[in-house]
């Protein structure tokens, strides 16, 4: 079946055709690409078209798609049946990786998605706080958890609706919102509202409006402050944990935060995140504690296996520094041709995570974001699709680069992407 037929089926039965609205396209327009299966750095559609992945499902997969190492192991977990509802072995033997990586974990609950982990992290603060309001980062994603869906990024930029109908608003003025990397405006909140703030969640490197870089000493402000107020810092690294160093951007900066939230990577694929910190913090989870939380699939025995395996990995032979020099090498090439053709676009990037930014301002905050060209963007995508490149559908998300792209693949990229904005302009 066509790929506009599979999609004109799904409509039928899916609100948008999907289950996850960005993969609609409808940033970039056009009919989203059903996908078929995975391998390496590649992705081949329903037609059997091949295209090189940037987008790697949105981050998990540091190593390509279906790593042989990964692939047996879930064959051969998925044997011994795929939930059970009790406790495993396995949830602690991942524990003890995961503190492994994150030096500021003692204590760590697995969940299901993201979006679960940053629920349950922001219900532990407020519980052991006693305090009700939440600052984030305007541009800030954090999943689609009702008290965060203010001012947030990634489909929440893209469709221009920052505020989701159905989040009341009683719930909404509980989070207050700070621009990302203005010094003034974070003083300025944490004085006016630093003793009611039970949290202060955001991504350390944010990725969900693209990737955007703290500034210097940005971070170690906001750690000084929420110490001041006794605010929970909380990061979310379900982007960055694992990728910007095995320890996150925690490790990279060298800030400790109260509490963490990962996701994405440590899954390998597969549904699982996790959020942690101090013992003194997660013991307060139920049922010794008194905040609650649960799930039925939660630590799920297929998952684990996945996350042990993907963890395994990455801490026996730490890939970052060759993933990261290849990714430096790709970059220094796509801003060659950028400056020698004086195309008006801009690449931030940091590590194996970049965004090609539609404008030539810097962009380092939301609003900064916003002002890029998302019709040249959508041109940009169309045309690197077209010549078998699949990124990110818009404007306002990170692309990645994996273990499993070759300098070969990332030259031919650079090559494509000179074809496509020499067409643009
Ligand atoms: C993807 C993402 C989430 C949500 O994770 P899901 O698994 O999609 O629920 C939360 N925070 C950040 C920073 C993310 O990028």
């Amino acid at each position: 079946m066509k790929q506009s037929n599979l999609f004109k089926e799904a409509l039928k039965h899916l609100p948008s055709g999907v289950n996850s609205p960005v993969r609609a396209f409808g940033a970039v327009g056009g009919t989203p690409v059903f996908m078929k299966r995975g391998r390496g750095a590649f992705v081949y559609d329903e037609s059997g078209k091949r295209y090189l992945d940037f987008c790697l499902s949105w981050g998990p997969l540091i190593f390509g798609h279906a790593p042989a190492g990964l692939v047996k192991a879930l064959q051969r977990e998925v044997k011994n049946g795929t939930s059970f509802g009790a406790a495993t072995k396995k949830e602690t033997e991942l524990a003890q990786l995961i503190k492994k990586a994150f030096p500021s974990i003692e204590k760590v609950r697995l969940v299901s998605s993201g979006t679960e982990a940053v629920m349950s992290a922001i219900r532990l603060a407020r519980g052991v706080t006693g305090r009700k309001k939440i600052l984030k980062i305007e541009g800030g994603y954090h999943g689609h958890v009702d008290s965060l869906l203010v001012r947030a990024g990634s489909g929440g930029a893209t469709f221009g609706i920052p505020d989701s109908l159905g989040v009341p608003e009683e719930l909404a003025k509980l989070t207050i919102t700070v621009p990302f990397n203005h010094f003034e405006a974070l003083h300025e909140i944490f004085r006016r509202e630093g003793r009611r703030l039970a949290a202060f969640i955001l991504e350390p490197v944010p990725a969900n409006m693209g990737v955007v870089l703290p500034k210097p000493g940005y971070l170690k402000e906001v750690r000084s402050l929420t110490k001041k107020y006794g605010v929970l810092l909380i990061f979310d690294e379900v982007i960055t944990g694992f990728r910007l160093a095995q320890g996150g951007a925690q490790e990279r900066f060298s800030i400790e935060p109260d509490l963490t939230c990962l996701g994405k990577i440590l899954g390998g694929g597969l549904p699982l995140a996790a959020f942690g910190g101090k013992s003194k913090w997660m013991d307060e989870l139920v049922p010794e504690g008194k905040v609650y939380q649960a799930g039925t699939l939660s630590g799920n025995p297929l998952a684990a296996r996945a996350a042990i395996w993907t963890l395994q990995k990455l801490i026996g032979s730490p890939p970052t520094p060759a993933l990261e020099r290849k990714s430096e090498n790709f970059y220094g090439a796509l801003k060659d041709r950028i400056r020698h053709f004086r195309w008006p676009v801009r690449l931030n990037a940091l590590g194996s995570m970049f965004t090609i930014f539609f404008g030539t301002h810097p962009v380092d905050d939301f609003r900064s974001a916003q002002l890029c060209d998302t019709r040249l963007f959508a041109q940009f995508f169309h045309g690197a699709l077209e010549k078998g490149i699949y990124l990110a559908p818009s404007q306002f998300e990170a692309n990645f680069v994996s273990t499993a792209h070759t300098e070969q693949d990332l030259r031919r990229a650079v090559t494509v992407f000179e074809r496509v904005l020499r067409k643009i302009f």
